[in-house]
C-alpha cells in the first residue's frame, strides 16, 4: 500500500489527506476540517455542521453512501476545491476509524504542528488498522496473482499436458489413421492379389484374363495386328500330384510358371488358369512363325529336367493356340479355342502345341455333349460289359476274364472308355456308373459260375474316385452277397497311378478290399510313377503290365516280369497280339496273358468260359 500524502494547507487551514491505494485502484479520501467556518460562495459552514455530516457518517456508515452526493456537493462548495469525497463501501470502517481520531480535536484549537503530529499518529494507526483491510486484499491479490500465476501455470501444464495429450492422442489418432489406411491400403493390395494375383505361383490369376485379352484385342484391333492365346497345359501333372503328393505338385507348379513366364516375351502375359493350366497372351505379332517359337520355348522349357524328391523328374507340356482375330473374336471363344486346339495337342500325343483348327473345335463340343449325355445313360441302359479272357500261358486255359466296359448312345454311336470314363470321373458319375459295372459283372460271374466256371475270376477295373468313396468295399460286399459269391471271385483293377495315393481312405479301402479276400491288381503297370517301395505296403497281388510295353522284345517287360517273380507277385501281360509276343512272355515264366492275340473283349454270350486256347494254331 502507497501512503501517497497528507498535507496542510496553512493558508485556507484546509487539511486533506489523500490516501491512495495506488496498486488497487482503492482511494480513500477523508477530510479533516479545522474548527472554523467554511466560507464557501454565500454559505458559512460551521464546525458543526461538518461534524454533523461526520457523526451521519459515523452513525449510518451505510446511508454515507446515498449521501455521496450530498458531501460531494458539501465540499466542493464549501471548499471549492476539486477535492473529491469517495468512500465506497469497503472503507467504511477505516474511513470512520480515521475521522474518529481526527474529530477528537473538533472542539479545542490545535496548531499546526499538533494537528501535524496527529494526522501522522491518526495515519499510522490508520495504516495499521488498513493493513487489516490490506493483508487480505494484499493477500486476495497474491493470492489472487498466486492463483493467477498458479492457474496460468496449471493452466499451462494442462494446455501443454493436453496439448501433448492431444498431440499425442491427435498423433495417435493420425498414426491409427494413416496406419488404418495404411493397412487398408494393404488390404486393397491383398485383396487385389487375391482377387487378380495366384497365391502359389505369384502369376495374374483368370479373373485378370478377360481384361488381359480385351487390351490385347483393343491394342490388335488399332495396330490392324494379330495376337495369340496360348493355352499351356502340363501332361500328366494328376500323376506327380497323386505320386508325390501335394506340396511336391506345388513346387513343380510354381517352377514351371517361372520357366513359362521366362520364356515368353516381356510385353506377353503369363496366367495361371487353374490347377496345372497356364494361359499365354501374346503382344501383337506379324509372322505366325513368331506365335510357333513361342509356344516351342514353352514345350522345350517345361521338358527340361526337374529335380523332385531328390530324383530327376521330366515333365511335358501340351499347348493349344487360337489366334485373334481368326479364331475368335472374343475373350470367350479365343479360349474356347485354345483350349480345344491344347485337348487335340494332347490327343496328338502330348508335349507338343496345336493351332485351332475346326476339328479341334469340334472335338471340345463333343466332349461337353458326351458328358450331358452320359447323365442319361444309366437311365437309358445305353452301357454294357463286353469280357476279355484272361489266359494262363503255360497251358493257354482260360481261367477269369475283364469286364471292359461300352457306351452306346443312339446319337454317337459306341464309345470308348478311355474317352468317356475321364468324362464320367469329371462329371462325378463315375461312382454310379461304377456300382452298375459292379452289379453286372458279379451277376454274369455267378452265371459263369453256375454254369460250371467255378474259379471264373472277374477282373472289374475300379477308378480312384470309387477308392474314395468309403462305402466302396460295404457295396462290394453287398453285391457279393446279392449274388453269392465269395471274394475270391473277383479281381479289382486299380491302375497305377490311382494306387499311388495319399488319400487315406483309397489307402483304407485297398487293405479293406484285401481283407475281404479280393484279389488287387496294379493295372498299367509301369506306366505310373509308382516307387517300389511304396507299392509294397499296398497289399497288391498281381501286376499288370501296360500293353504299351509290347511287344515283349522289350527290356521293360522283362525287368517287369523279373521283378514280380522276385516280389513274389503275379503277373498279367496284356496286349498280347501276336504270337511272337505270346511265345516271348512264355519264355520269361510270364503267368497269365490278354490280348487281341487270344481274343478282342466280346460280349458275354460270344464268351467261352472253358476256351483252352492252342498256342500252335495261333
Ligand atoms: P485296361 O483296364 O488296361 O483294359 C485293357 C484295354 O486294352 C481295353 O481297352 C482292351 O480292349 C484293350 N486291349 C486288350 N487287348 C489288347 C490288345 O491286344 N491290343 C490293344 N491295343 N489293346 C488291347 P478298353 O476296353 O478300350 O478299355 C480302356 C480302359 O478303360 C481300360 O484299360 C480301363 O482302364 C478303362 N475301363 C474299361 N472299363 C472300365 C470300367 O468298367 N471301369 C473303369 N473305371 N475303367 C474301365
Ligand atoms: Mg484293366
Ligand atoms: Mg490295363
Amino acid at each position: 500500500m502507497v501512503w501517497s500524502f497528507f498535507k496542510v494547507d496553512k493558508s485556507s487551514h484546509f487539511h486533506q489527506l489523500n490516501i491512495r491505494h495506488f496498486k488497487h485502484t482503492l482511494e480513500l479520501n477523508a477530510l479533516i476540517t479545522i474548527p472554523k467556518p467554511i466560507e464557501s460562495g454565500h454559505n458559512l459552514y460551521s464546525i458543526d455542521d461538518v461534524r454533523e455530516v461526520i457523526m451521519k457518517i459515523r452513525e449510518q456508515p451505510k446511508s454515507c453512501l446515498n449521501m455521496v452526493g450530498f458531501f460531494e456537493r458539501f465540499f466542493m462548495e464549501a471548499i471549492n476545491t476539486d477535492a473529491i469525497i469517495s468512500l465506497c463501501k469497503k472503507d467504511l470502517a477505516i474511513a470512520n476509524e480515521a475521522l474518529r481520531l481526527i474529530a477528537q480535536y473538533e472542539n479545542q484549537e490545535i496548531t499546526l504542528q499538533e494537528l501535524q503530529n496527529e494526522l501522522v499518529s491518526a495515519l499510522s494507526q490508520f495504516k495499521q488498522n488498513s493493513i487489516l483491510f490490506e493483508a487480505p486484499v494484499q493477500k486476495t491479490v497474491e493470492f489472487v496473482t498466486h492463483i493467477t500465476i498458479l492457474i496460468i501455470i496449471v493452466m499451462s501444464i494442462l494446455v501443454l499436458f493436453f496439448t501433448h495429450k492431444i498431440g499425442t492422442a491427435v498423433t495417435a489418432v493420425l498414426n491409427k489413421r494413416s496406419e488404418a489406411m495404411k493397412a487398408l491400403a494393404k488390404s486393397e493390395e491383398r485383396i487385389k492379389q487375391l482377387a487378380y494375383k495366384d497365391s502359389l505361383t505369384g502369376l495374374p490369376n483368370r479373373n485378370l484374363l478377360e481384361h488381359t485379352i480385351e487390351t490385347a484385342i483393343a491394342k490388335a484391333d488399332r495396330q490392324a495386328a494379330q495376337f495369340a492365346v496360348m493355352f499351356v497345359d502340363l501332361d500328366r501333372f494328376k500323376d506327380i500330384n497323386d505320386t508325390l503328393g501335394h506340396s511336391v505338385g506345388d513346387t513343380l507348379l510354381v517352377e514351371m510358371a517361372k520357366r513359362i513366364a521366362h520364356t515368353v516375351r516381356e510385353s506377353d502375359s503369363v496366367l495361371r488358369f487353374g490347377g496345372d493350366e497356364f494361359v499365354a497372351v501374346t503382344d501383337c505379332f506379324d509372322s505366325i512363325e513368331t506365335i510357333d517359337n513361342i509356344a516351342h520355348r514353352i514345350i522345350e522349357a517345361v521338358r527340361k529336367p526337374i529335380e523332385l524328391e531328390s530324383m530327376q523328374s521330366y515333365i511335358t507340356a501340351s499347348i493349344g493356340i487360337a489366334c485373334y482375330p481368326q479364331n475368335g473374336e472374343d475373350c470367350n471363344s479365343l479360349l474356347k479355342h485354345a483350349d480345344a486346339a491344347m485337348y487335340q495337342a494332347k490327343n496328338a500325343g502330348k508335349n507338343q502345341f496345336q493351332s485351332y483348327d475346326m476339328q479341334s473345335g469340334s472335338k471340345l463340343n463333343r466332349r461337353l455333349t458326351l458328358a450331358a449325355q452320359l447323365h442319361q445313360a444309366i437311365k437309358f441302359d445305353e452301357f454294357s460289359l463286353v469280357y476279355q479272357p484272361i489266359v494262363h500261358l503255360p497251358d493257354n486255359q482260360t481261367i477269369g476274364s475283364e469286364a471292359l466296359l461300352r457306351w452306346t448312345n443312339s446319337e454317337n454311336g459306341v464309345i470308348g472308355p478311355d474317352e468317356f470314363i475321364p468324362i464320367a470321373e469329371n462329371a462325378g458319375l463315375i461312382v454310379d456308373i461304377g456300382s452298375w459295372v459292379l452289379e453286372q459283372a458279379c451277376k454274369q460271374c455267378k452265371i459263369w459260375h453256375d454254369a460250371g466256371a467255378k474259379n471264373h475270376a472277374m477282373a472289374i477295373n475300379v477308378s480312384t474316385y470309387q477308392l474314395k468313396d468309403k462305402h466302396f468295399t460295404k457295396r462290394l460286399t453287398d453285391t457279393l452277397n446279392k449274388h453269392a459269391l465269395s471274394a475270391e471271385s473277383v479281381h479289382i483293377e486299380i491302375t497305377e497311378n490311382s494306387a499311388i495315393t495319399e488319400d487315406k481312405v483309397s489307402v483304407q479301402t485297398l487293405h479293406e478290399l484285401s481283407e475281404l479276400g479280393a484279389k488287387l491288381l496294379l493295372d498299367d503297370f509301369g506306366t505310373g510313377y509308382s516307387c517300389l517301395s511304396y507299392l509294397q505296403n499296398l497289399p497288391f497281388d498281381v501286376l499288370k503290365i501296360d500293353k504299351s510295353f509290347m511287344p515283349a522284345n522289350n527290356t521293360i517287360a522283362s525287368t517287369i516280369i523279373a521283378m514280380g517273380h522276385e516280389l513274389n507277385m503275379e503277373i498279367i501281360a496284356e496286349g498280347i497280339e501276336t504270337y511272337q509276343c505270346y511265345q516271348f512272355l512264355r519264355n520269361l515264366k510270364c503267368q497269365y496273358g490278354q490280348g487281341y492275340f487270344f481274343q478282342k473283349p466280346v460280349p458275354a454270350e460270344q464268351f467261352d468260359i472253358f476256351k483252352k486256347f492252342i498256342a500252335t494254331s495261333l
